[in-house]
């Protein structure tokens, strides 16, 4: 019997070191190097003599937000499931993190607050992978490319990846122009890693030599970030870390709101809207949003704090899937990683830690020993798929509800909102339902663990019939 996908999920989260990693090629090539490009690396370094990574922006990248990743300056939260797969393709991370000026989290738990329509819930439950990693996007990502770039067999050119090379059965290699030339080289491999983002082009390069395009999944979800960066002062606010979330309903706005305590001493804080309600990077509207719609603590760091630099503005159109996994025809020697398979309504923070969960799937895959330059990688967008499934369920059972959102419902709708209605508001005050919720919402479990007997009888004890919390 086939196991389940909770099953199969709970392996790909796995936090065990990899083990028997053959040699099975001579050189990977991966496009992209951000999280996901980098990730994918570090696993094909065990499984290839030399793995290559084409990455479009230029040398200086370490400086800070950069243009192929123009959402790095918005607030970016690593989930613990990203957290333990960090921690096991790059040991003693989180230490090196906090080494380098990640905020050592407070001795006090509760300082980290949960707002949900406007009421203080319970915070977020305490998990056993370690201290939460809390930084910018551009330092994660830093120091997961110098820790990537460490390993012996790895290498970083820059370069504009500008299609791919087909034989009749596979990809051969990719056609890249180098930074600052004009005319593309090539580099020939066994397997290409398209890590280039959400929006890569390796659908019409396939589509260009005869190929089918991955089927494409989307909900558009208009969603408008801002986020601003202050000098953490405690006579402003003890603020560690918040989040906001306000659902559409009767008389409210839908509107998300969150701060962290980042490196170098700083806030970094973010609102949001979906639609019309678009935040602009005019200081005083932010800050009239900070006061009108948020928590205190909102209002007295947009009032009180040192802002560092401007306002930054995000618009995010839709939530997207690449379904890999239906194509009937695939070339051989190519995968795909990160948002170039899925990327969703960032607000639950799911992006880097799918791109983390993907390259454990690469890992699974490879170690079983597969020739990815003979035959398609089904076997591996299969997992991938487990991972996609898991994320979008999440994110999009939420946001099927916003009032602008009107599909794609998915099949069985209707008894999944009502129970994940019923659930979520158990959640808010019960903290064993509160911890299996956020072991879903973290991307620790398989949402299907929720609908386990135990789980199910607790939710409908407590919330039809209000009962002991034990
Ligand atoms: C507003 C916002 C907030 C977010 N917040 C969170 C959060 O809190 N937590 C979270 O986990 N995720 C968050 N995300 C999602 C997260 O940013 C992405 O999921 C993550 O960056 C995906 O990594 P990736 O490597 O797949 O793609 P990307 O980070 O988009 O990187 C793609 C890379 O490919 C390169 N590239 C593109 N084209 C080419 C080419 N032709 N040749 C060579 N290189 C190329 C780019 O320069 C870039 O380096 C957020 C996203 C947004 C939009």
């Amino acid at each position: 019997m086939a196991p389940s996908p909770s099953r199969l999920f709970a392996e790909i989260a796995t936090a065990e070191p990899p083990v028997e990693t053959p040699v099975l090629m001579r050189r990977a090539v991966v496009l992209g190097g951000s999280m996901a490009g980098l990730m994918a690396a570090r696993v094909l370094s065990d499984h290839a003599e030399e793995v290559l990574i084409i990455e479009r922006d230029p040398s200086d990248v370490d400086a800070g937000p950069r243009p192929g990743v123009p959402q790095g300056s918005q607030v970016h939260a690593l989930l613990p499931a990203g957290q333990v797969q960090l921690e096991r393709w790059f040991p003693g991370i989180a230490d090196e993190a906090l080494a380098l000026g990640a905020p050592p989290p407070p001795s006090d738990q509760g300082t980290a607050k949960v707002f949900v329509n406007g009421m203080l819930g319970l915070p977020p439950a305490t998990t056993d992978t370690g201290p939460a990693l809390i930084t910018t996007r551009p330092f994660l990502e830093a120091l997961v490319r110098r820790r990537t770039l460490a390993v012996d067999n790895i290498r970083l050119v820059y370069g504009r990846a500008e299609g791919l090379l087909f034989d009749e059965r596979r990809v051969t290699g990719a056609r890249y122009v180098p930074e600052g030339g004009t005319e593309p080289l090539v580099e020939a491999a066994d397997l290409v890693v398209d890590a280039m983002g959400r929006s890569s082009r390796v659908s019409d390069w396939l589509a260009e030599h005869g190929w089918p395009r991955p089927p494409m999944q989307r909900m558009p979800i208009k969603l408008n970030y801002a986020t601003a960066l202050y000098k953490r002062d405690e006579k402003v606010s003890d603020a560690w870390v918040a989040v906001f979330h306000t659902m559409a309903g009767k008389g409210r706005t839908a509107r998300i709101g969150g701060i962290n305590s980042v490196e170098g001493d700083r806030w970094i804080m973010l609102v949001a809207g979906y639609d019309e309600d678009r935040p602009s990077r005019d200081v005083a509207d932010f800050t009239a949003r900070c006061r009108e719609h948020y928590p205190q603590m909102f209002g007295d760091i947009a009032e009180r704090g040192e802002m560092l630099g401007g306002v930054v503005t995000y618009h995010q159109a839709d939530s997207r899937r690449r379904d890999f996994h239906k194509l009937d025809r695939l070339p051989a020697g190519l995968v795909a990683a990160g948002d170039a398979v899925a990327s969703f309504n960032p607000v639950y923070g799911q992006g880097m830690t799918s791109a983390t969960l993907h390259a454990s799937c690469l890992s699974a895959y490879l170690r079983s020993g597969p020739k990815p330059h003979d035959e398609p990688a089904r076997a591996y967008f299969d997992q991938v798929r487990v991972v996609v499934d898991a994320a979008w369920q999440i994110s999009t059972t939420a946001d099927i509800e916003l009032p602008h959102v009107d599909g794609p419902y998915p099949p069985g709708y209707k008894v999944t909102k009502w129970f994940g209605d019923l659930l979520f508001r158990t959640s808010l005050t019960d903290p064993v339902l509160n911890a299996r919720l956020g072991r879903v919402t973290t991307m620790l479990d398989h949402p299907a663990t929720l609908s386990r007997p135990g789980t199910l009888l607790r939710a409908l004890r407590l919330g039809l019939f209000g009962g002991s919390r034990r």
